[in-house]
């Protein structure tokens, strides 16, 4: 079985084709500047093929679809010989609300129900169901299957995702914590298990996806009970350039003063805050980590402040938990970033964690960097969300 994975963002869409049988991905790829001019990065995985990287006209998502169809069906550039060896498509949709703890086929009542998420995610929910739309309208029957990062989270307890203001707020509105990446958590939180060689159902996982978005999740018999981020993605940990945990005053403050509206003010809070904002260099760690190695204060607090939040979320989920067994890093920083590793995992000795140095030198791969005798497993486990997509997929259409 061959499934297509989708993820359409408002100007661009990724994608996979992944074949099943063996898990492994046969072409991979990315439109960019939807609707500016174009251009597609097509990379064939198999087959010997060369890689396509041109300009190329997408005036909208349709065509977008119709010129990744073409690449990966094409006698130059493609893997398989036509459509109708794609068996279905998996669509990330980042917000699906309460209405959906688990991935579902697309139908026209799902797209509806997809179409009233909006709201809570304004920018994100209609990229993908435009990526959904194209696709319907390109390969027709084709069976869809849309996977949420909210859904894995849809099992947190009403302690953990209530807010402490009036109740009708959630009742009326769905003012709640909601949590995101949950596709990431789930598929790093499954591994974990499977590396540790027991049954997730036994397991108190803490997973830590630390990219340019970064949240924490703390996982209890393979169900999210607890996660960073909230009503949006902008809370919890400091982030590349969004601001995390903030105090509401402050909004206030800084609007009033500044004169500035409510749509700039969350501008600011989105995009120019996090360690971009401490640091006024960059928001990706490479940077930092080399700026505050020769000197650079700001970098340093920066990272600093990063580090100690992850330590304080993790530690607060330990203890909602009553332990953990076993901490998980992920994502670009998760994965490459060793000493952040270090630094985050400096904070754990009352957990009893011991770090192995020199395997935490390594990256890129599953892997254990805490010793034997550590009291708590520390894995890195590079995230997948396109398989999880894709498994879903083929169990639901399958
Ligand atoms: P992601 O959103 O998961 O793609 O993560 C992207 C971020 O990972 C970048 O902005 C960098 O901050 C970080 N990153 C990627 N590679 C490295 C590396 N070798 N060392 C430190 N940070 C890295």
């Amino acid at each position: 079985m061959k499934i297509l994975v989708i993820n359409a963002g408002s100007s661009s869409l990724k994608y996979q084709l992944i074949d099943m049988d063996n898990e492994s991905v046969m072409a991979k790829g990315l439109c960019e500047r939807i609707g500016i001019d174009g251009h597609l990065k097509h990379t064939p995985l198999v087959g010997g093929k060369p890689v396509y990287d041109e300009n190329l006209s997408l005036p909208t998502h349709s065509e977008a679809i119709s010129a990744v169809i073409d690449k990966l069906t094409s006698a130059e550039y493609g893997v398989v010989s036509s459509m109708q060896d794609i068996d279905a498509v998996g669509h990330r949709v980042v917000h699906g609300g309460e209405k959906f703890a688990s991935s579902v086929v697309i139908t026209d009542e799902v797209m509806d129900a997809i179409r009233e998420c909006i709201p809570f995610a304004p920018l994100h929910n209609p990229a993908n169901i435009t990526g959904i739309e194209a696709c319907r309208k390109v390969m027709g029957d084709v069976p869809m299957v849309a996977v949420f990062d909210t859904a894995f989270h849809q099992s947190m307890p009403g302690k953990a995702f209530m807010y402490a203001v009036p109740y009708e707020y959630y009742k009326n509105d769905g003012i709640r914590r909601y949590g995101f990446h949950g596709t990431s958590h789930r598929y790093v939180s499954s591994r974990a298990a499977e590396i540790l060689g027991r049954p997730i159902e036994e397991l108190k996982l803490i997973s830590c996806h630390m990219g340019n978005g970064s949240s924490i999740c703390a996982i209890e018999n393979g169900k999210s009970v607890d996660t960073s981020m909230g009503f949006t993605p902008l809370v919890g940990l400091p982030m590349g350039t969004r601001c995390g945990d903030l105090d509401a005053g402050v909004i206030q403050f800084i609007m009033n003063k500044y004169h500035i509206s409510i749509d700039e003010m969350l501008n600011i809070l989105n995009k120019k805050s996090g360690v971009l904002g401490v640091s006024g260099v960059s928001s990706d760690f490479r940077d930092l980590e080399k700026a505050a190695e020769e000197g650079n204060e700001r970098c340093r607090l920066a990272l600093d402040m990063f580090y100690y939040w992850v330590a304080k979320v993790v530690g607060s989920y330990a203890a909602a938990m009553n332990g953990t067994d076993a901490i998980i890093f992920t994502a670009g920083i998760g994965e490459n970033s060793s000493s952040t590793r270090s630094a985050i995992a400096s904070y754990f000795g009352y957990l009893g964690v011991r770090i192995d140095e020199e395997a935490n030198k390594k990256r890129g791969e599953d892997m254990v960097i805490s010793t034997p005798d550590s009291k708590v497993t520390v894995l890195v486990i590079p995230t997948n969300e396109e398989l999880v997509i894709a498994r879903d997929t083929k169990k639901l259409v399958g």
